[in-house]
């Protein structure tokens, strides 16, 4: 019988030890192996090939996502320049969200520079301007849902069919979901890809990336050039990310908790002009998210009032709520994407994607909802008699 996710989350890689019977499995960190003789290698022959701890977070990371295999990667963006440069030549079209990870962005743009395939971003909520960018015939079209900071849905299901009709491949960002809120595997997307860094190691204290794929032949092609360009995840890293995972459920859990007790609370804030969170009936996604998600998440965003200086003012007050870039982590942090994860973007480009400089966005952590609705309390007590 296939296993729920909670229980794959905890039981990657126990009790595998035949030596001494550790429950949890050791380290590997040896970066070479022995031959069993002249010609004969073992399973595994050098650490950037083939490594066991990063063969059990693989093997963790596609059951949990419903794949045939998994390659973990130094980060989420060479999984995602592990992706392209599989299956792009030059000329070929990969087609993006126009609202995609800065990362991301930049990377289908400078490669696109240096002639090595061309991109379309694109507004993927936009059947008009979506169906002329399929007109293009891409290999891959590359799905990022929901997106950052507006939380903006994708329907998954509705691009794969579209895509598939155009012969594309369908590749879907789903590090903000995690496999415990959606599996974009079984809405229709051939390849799931995660920065680790974020909900899956939940920790803030690796950066590591993972494809997943459905087909065993993409797999092995995916594996191969992983090695060939030296991609692959560190022992330490791997080993960091299997521990994450065996906690991931709860997490998200917690976190999705105390994400709802935080919007209800900032709803209701004279000084909070506009929220973002897919929950909220009024959020254009809204109808998406409830039929491909199993929750809303744990991310949101809201427009303070007031200017600049009652934004600085505010998260000067702020205690449990650090500054800082990055998301998914067990610590609640806040972010002023205008000034820091968007400040790569111009002017013209955070106005056509809705960043307004009086946007914040809030990664929820597991500290105690009542201490952090108390600290926002305060925070907006001080912007008021300001
Ligand atoms: C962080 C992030 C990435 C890039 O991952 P790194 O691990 O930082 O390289 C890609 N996509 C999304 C949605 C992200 O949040």
């Amino acid at each position: 019988m296939m296993k729920k996710t909670a229980t794959i989350a905890i039981h990657n890689g126990l009790n595998e030890d035949t030596q001494f019977g550790c429950v949890v499995p050791p380290i590997y960190l040896s970066s070479t192996y022995n031959f069993l003789e002249f010609n004969q290698p073992r399973a595994h022959d050098y650490s950037r090939r083939g490594n066991p701890t990063r063969d059990m977070v693989q093997k963790a990371l596609a059951e949990l996502e419903g794949g045939v295999g998994a390659v973990v990667t130094s980060s989420g963006m060479s999984a995602i320049h592990l992706i392209c440069t599989v299956f792009l030549k030059p000329g070929d079209v990969i087609v993006a969200p126009h609202d995609c990870y800065g990362g991301s962005y930049r990377l289908f743009n400078s490669q696109q520079e240096r002639g090595a395939y061309r991109v379309i971003f694109v507004d993927q909520n936009d059947d008009i301007a979506l169906k002329q960018a399929l007109a293009h015939q891409p290999k891959i079209v590359f799905i990022e849902t929901p997106s950052n900071p507006l939380l903006r849905i994708t329907d998954i299901q509705k691009i794969s069919e579209l895509a598939h009709q155009q012969g594309a491949l369908v590749v879907a960002d789903n590090t903000f979901m995690s496999p415990v809120l959606q599996k974009p595997l079984a809405l229709g997307a051939d390849i799931v890809v995660h920065s680790c860094t974020k909900y899956l190691n939940g920790h803030s204290d690796i950066v590591a990336g993972v494809v997943i794929c459905q087909c065993q032949k993409q797999l092995e092609e995916l594996s191969w050039w992983a090695n060939n360009i030296g991609v692959t995840s560190g022992a330490f890293d791997s080993y960091l990310l299997l521990r994450g995972i065996r906690t991931l459920v709860p997490r998200i859990r917690l976190q999705q908790e105390n994400a709802q007790a935080l919007v209800a609370f900032l709803q209701a804030q004279p000084l909070v002009e506009k929220m973002y969170y897919p929950a909220l009936e009024n959020h254009v996604g809204h109808q998406i998210a409830k039929k491909q998600q199993q929750g809303f998440g744990a991310m949101l965003s809201f427009e303070l009032k007031g200017g600049l200086d009652v934004i600085k003012l505010f998260l000067s007050q702020l205690t449990l709520f650090t500054l800082a870039e990055s998301l998914g982590g067990v610590e609640t942090l806040i972010c002023h994407p205008a000034t820091m994860t968007h400040a790569g973007m111009s002017e013209e480009a955070k106005k056509t994607a809705g960043i307004s400089p009086s946007l914040l966005r809030i990664s929820v952590g597991i500290e105690d909802s009542q201490d952090l609705i108390n600290d926002l309390q305060s925070a907006f007590d001080a912007a008021t008699k300001r």
